[in-house]
């Protein structure tokens, strides 16, 4: 069993170590450099030994033989340098290191039995000279085998093997000695390439380790920077790469380059998640992502830029009624109903389009006149798409200009109020004055509420043009009889800060009115932006006795569980149900529902926007009790207090009242 084993050892110093690939490789390619020196190392010696023995030995010794030898080494030298250090499979390289282990094989024991039959040849000298090549030409091949322990060992198996028993033979006592010393070497060699060998395949594994470790760590940060730019409920990119992208596309953009970039903003969804939950919200956005990717054709991008926003590029668009097109197909696969845990959902979307490099060339550029094109569409258009064009340029020019004025605004100087009653048809008496902002520029004359309110809560100014226009009032309120009440609007911002309300509550306290005598209006798409801090603002107003309107009712996502959770004083219906109400129906009804609901609710219904003898008919005949508009009085700087049949007969060039 120990012999047998001996031997498996023996054998398997000699064999290809198939399990290590990485080692295999590591091999081919140092054998790859030192083969070539070690075939030239013995291309040299074959000839200075056959020169030395040149007369002494046959020229079949001297020049047949070591000329095949050169002709051989200098060929494989030429083959292998050649080759160069190329990375082949697998197969190929432990064929590779088989070759080598056979050639070496080969090689020696034509070398060695040549050099055997010169020793008989020559004087003393010459056979030292034939002891001295054989011993230098076995270590240089060593070395250069040093990373391939087989051939290695292969060698000065053969070689050195052959040289001691041969001149172990000679009885000489010179050359027994010198056979003593090779043995000597050759354990030695033996044991240096053996630890060699171990340190370099140790090393390679390390190698592998590291790589290895390397490869994860890269992996992981190549997921770190997916995920970075990964939207994770939807599973589309996100906002930052979105803009990662467009800035790439812009930084490779040619003559040549044409793309569009679109933001698509579904129309309907915050009340969503008011009245199903954030679960259903949540579902809605994956289902919608994946319908809009559905529609992408191989040169559409699509990304959840945030909340119900979504953002797409489309590389090399055929023309401007390509993408008009795409955003109706947009829109429309956005109108089918979706199917939630909460029953069906119906939504609608509205697209803003901006091309490059028509209309910008920087990504906010671009971005900016696709987001003015959405807002352009759910102004004007909802439910469908717009292509950001030249009249559009001149708008965002108007609004910057605006926005300018206004950051520049004397506030104090440049606001005003006006105020227009709201009448109880009834009896004739003034419920409330409305308080109406009014901006007159120096630079661009007078701007109306509608334009500038907007613009002040997207720039964040709101803040300080509610804290003067409230100053104003609570000033002017100061001259009022005690019995008479105002209305103050507040915007989203105001109404979703709890700073902002309490600081509201203190300036009444401040200015020593009863918290009653101001009714605080609000639009439900105030609420919609944070509904559970408007209601807690609304709480708090409450409580201190202030009163609450719900203003424009019925132009928003009307939800009855706004009025129904929140409590609110009154409501206002808006006033584009007022307009064709004389000849409209439908608006008939929806009118007459919503008196009918604050009369089982037990709040008070007032209707804006009348203008005509006729609506006010119509609308009393439903019971309509409270009315606003132009038809009793416009919007003046001075408040009214009169009753409304004093004021129409004061009044001869209107004869509107009772
Ligand atoms: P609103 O709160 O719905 O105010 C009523 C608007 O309808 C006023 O326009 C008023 O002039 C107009 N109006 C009144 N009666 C009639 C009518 O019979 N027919 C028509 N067609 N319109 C009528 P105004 O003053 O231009 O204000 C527009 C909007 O600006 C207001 O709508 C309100 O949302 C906002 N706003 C005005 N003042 C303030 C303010 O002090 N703060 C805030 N946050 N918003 C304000
Ligand atoms: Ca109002
Ligand atoms: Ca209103």
């Amino acid at each position: 069993m120990r012999i047998r084993g001996f031997f498996r050892q023996v054998a398997n110093i000699f064999r290809v170590q198939y399990d290590q690939p990485d080692l295999i490789r590591a091999q081919v390619s140092a054998l790859s450099r030192q083969i070539p020196l070690m075939y030239f190392l013995l291309t040299a010696n074959a000839l200075a030994l056959s020169y030395t023995h040149y007369g002494a030995a046959s020229d079949t010794m001297t020049i047949v033989i070591p000329a095949i030898l050169s002709v051989v080494f200098f060929c494989r030298a030429i083959v292998w340098i050649k080759a160069g250090d190329r990375v082949e499979d697998l197969a190929a390289d432990i064929m590779q290191l088989r070759r080598i282990r056979l050639v070496a094989l080969i090689i020696s024991v034509i070398s060695s039995v040549w050099a055997v039959n010169l020793f008989s040849y020559g004087d003393p000298y010459q056979q030292g000279h034939v002891a001295y090549s054989m011993s230098i030409t076995v270590v240089g091949c060593i070395l250069c085998m040093l990373h391939f322990p087989p051939a290695a060992f292969i060698v000065v198996g053969i070689v050195l093997g052959t040289f001691v028993v041969h001149f172990g033979l000679t009885g000489n006592d010179v050359f027994m000695a010198i056979a003593a010393n090779m043995a000597l070497v050759s354990v030695v060699i033996v044991q240096i390439i053996r630890s060699y060998y171990a340190a370099f395949s140790e090393l390679i594994a390390s190698r592998r380790v590291l790589e290895e470790q390397h490869r994860t760590t890269q992996e992981l940060s190549n997921q770190n920077r997916q995920l970075a730019h990964l939207d994770f409920l939807t599973g589309l990119a996100n906002r930052r790469d979105f803009f990662h992208r467009l800035e790439t596309m812009l930084a490779g953009a040619d003559d040549a380059t044409r793309f569009a970039v679109a933001v698509i903003d579904l129309d309907g969804f915050k009340p969503v998640n008011d009245v199903h939950g954030h679960m259903v919200g949540d579902d809605v956005l994956v289902q919608a992502g994946q319908r809009l990717v559905s529609l992408s054709g191989g040169n559409s991008y699509f990304a959840r830029l945030g909340g119900d926003e979504f953002g797409l590029i489309v590389d090399h668009y055929g023309n401007e009624a390509d993408l008009t097109l795409l955003g109706r197909a947009l829109c429309d696969v956005i109108k089918v109903p979706f199917e939630t845990a909460g029953g069906p959902v119906h939504l609608s979307c509205s697209v803003g389009f901006a091309t490059y490099p028509a209309v910008a060339r920087t990504p906010t550029g671009l971005f900016e006149r696709a987001d003015f094109a959405l807002y352009h569409a759910k102004k004007n258009n909802p439910g469908s798409p717009v292509l950001f064009a030249a009249r559009h340029e001149s708008l965002i020019r108007q609004e910057s200009g605006i926005e300018q004025a206004l950051r520049r605004a004397d506030l104090d100087a440049e606001l005003s109020l006006n105020f227009q009653p709201i009448f109880n048809l009834l009896d004739g008496t003034v419920l409330v004055n409305e308080a109406l902002a009014r901006w007159h520029s120096p630079v661009l004359g007078r701007v109306a509420p509608d334009v500038f309110f907007p613009l002040a809560e997207k720039t964040g100014q709101i803040g300080d043009l509610t804290r003067v226009l409230f100053e104003k009032l609570l000033v002017a309120m100061a001259t009022w009889p005690d019995t008479e009440r105002a209305a103050f609007n507040l915007s989203a911002q105001d109404i979703t800060s709890l700073e902002r309300t309490e600081w509201l509550l203190e300036r009444i306290h401040d200015h020593g009115l009863a918290p009653h005598r101001i009714t605080f209006e609000i639009t439900e798409t105030a609420l919609l932006r944070d509904f559970d801090a408007a209601r807690q603002s609304i709480e708090t107003l409450r409580q201190s006795g202030a009163r609450v309107a719900l203003d424009d009712f019925g132009i928003g996502y009307s939800s009855l569980r706004l009025v129904h959770e929140l409590e609110f004083d009154s409501l206002k219906i808006d006033r584009s149900f007022t307009a064709p109400i004389a000849r409209n129906p439908r608006s008939q009804r929806i009118v007459k529902t919503m008196f009918d609901m604050c009369d089982t609710m037990g709040i008070r219904c007032v209707v804006e926007g009348v203008e005509t003898a006729e609506q006010r008919d119509i609308l009393m005949q439903f019971g309509c009790r409270y009315a606003q508009g132009y038809f009793f009085a416009y919007p003046a700087v001075q408040p009214v207090f009169d009753n409304l049949t004093t004021l129409s007969s004061r009044r001869t060039t209107i004869a509107h009242g009772l």
